[in-house]
């Protein structure tokens, strides 16, 4: 058993300059800790958070490993860790700290420390264990843009060893929000009627839960006609390609009046105003900035920001898993393979909108 007094040689997509390329680079990394779990890892999705910090990323900062959806097999752990061992299959989500109020009552998207746990580059004691490197990690406790990446018990998932990890890696922040977003935040019933502004993998994601759940319409808005195909077999009733649409008084026609759920994760202050115009009372906007809620808006038609789609990892996404095994929740067609040394090509496909969700293979 490796402790942290050893130091192990990972390979990992450092970030040094604004808006990349990442360059992989050979980097010391400390072993686990009594509380931390050492996992190889075997693939990471790439996610619209990594890129975002690429473009902003700033440079006077130690440079940084990003990657937050990654999956694996636990190579080693410390002695305080009682669930996992050596060999499990795990998929690795957000991280909370476990003790504030809200992880304690099982809300670890509340946790009071969600920000430091995930972008601050560090243990919440503010330790790197790449630090030997110059190299910050600890991206959502995780930095799985690497071979190896140091986790804990509260951001781990245990999955069935026979499904392939590649495929399951998006489950824990992309795929796990759209759903979350449906079936946790809102909690949209059979009948409701939705619509989705942005058909990436969030929002394709919440169509398949919304199918699930029997939300009626399902509209899809994109400026993609390919995506907006996808999300019709994915189960969306409706689609408009966002381009000279007119998308109030279309969405309109097509419910008879507004509607009762929007997901805006476009991100633009154009589709929030369409968002907020087409709410029926007491309907409900969700977006995804990180954050922002402004609250309430008129007759009764509320705002919400959604973290992680309020799920609970180590529960949501066995859930999701299962539905996946039904058939129920193709999540896997969203998925293109790419070698970890093709990373920037990867980020540049996802920036063009030419893949959905693209997925590193680590070997
Ligand atoms: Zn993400
Ligand atoms: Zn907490």
């Amino acid at each position: 058993m490796k402790t942290f007094s050893e130091f192990l040689q990972i390979r990992a997509a450092v970030l040094r300059k604004r808006g990349g390329p990442l360059k992989i680079e050979s980097l010391q990394m400390e072993g686990p800790r009594e509380d931390e779990v050492l996992v190889r890892v075997a693939a990471s999705g790439i996610c619209r958070t990594d890129i975002e910090f690429v473009d902003d990323w700033d440079e006077s900062e130690a440079p940084v490993v990003l990657g937050h959806e990654g999956a694996g097999v636990v190579e080693a752990v410390g002695k305080k860790v009682k669930k996992i061992r050596a060999g499990d299959h795990v998929v690795l989500s957000c991280q909370s700290c476990g003790r504030c109020g809200p992880c304690r009552s099982g809300r670890p998207t509340a946790c009071t420390r969600f920000w430091e746990a995930n972008f601050g580059f560090a243990r919440l004691d503010g330790s790197n264990a790449l630090e030997r490197s110059g190299v910050r990690g600890h991206f959502f406790g995780q930095s799985s843009f690497a071979t190896h990446a140091l986790a804990t018990e509260r951001n781990l998932v245990k999955v069935a060893a026979d499904l392939p990890l590649e495929v399951l890696a998006p489950l824990g922040c992309g795929v796990q929000t759209g759903a979350g977003t449906v079936m946790n935040s809102l909690k949209v019933t059979a009948g409701s009627s939705i619509a989705i502004f942005g058909t990436g993998s969030v929002g394709l994601a919440a169509v398949m839960a919304a199918r699930i759940v029997g939300a009626d319409p399902v509209i899809a808005v994109d400026v993609k006609r390919k995506r907006l195909e996808l999300a019709l077999e994915f189960g969306a009733t409706h689609n408009i390609l966002n381009r000279r649409a007119n998308i109030p008084s279309r969405i309109a026609k097509m419910t008879g009046g507004g509607v009762d759920y929007v997901l805006e994760i476009t991100g633009s202050p154009e589709m929030y105003q369409v968002a907020v115009e087409i709410l029926n009372p007491h309907g409900i906007v969700a977006t995804f900035a990180g954050g922002s809620a402004t609250g309430a808006l008129p007759g009764g038609r509320k705002e919400i920001s959604i973290i992680q789609g309020d799920a609970v990892p180590q529960r949501f996404i066995p859930e999701l898993i299962k539905l996946y095994r039904e058939g129920r929740f193709p999540f896997d067609r969203l998925v293109k393979f790419y070698d970890f040394a093709a990373i920037n090509r990867a980020m540049a496909d996802s920036r063009k909108g030419r893949t959905v969700k693209p997925v590193l293979r680590m070997k």
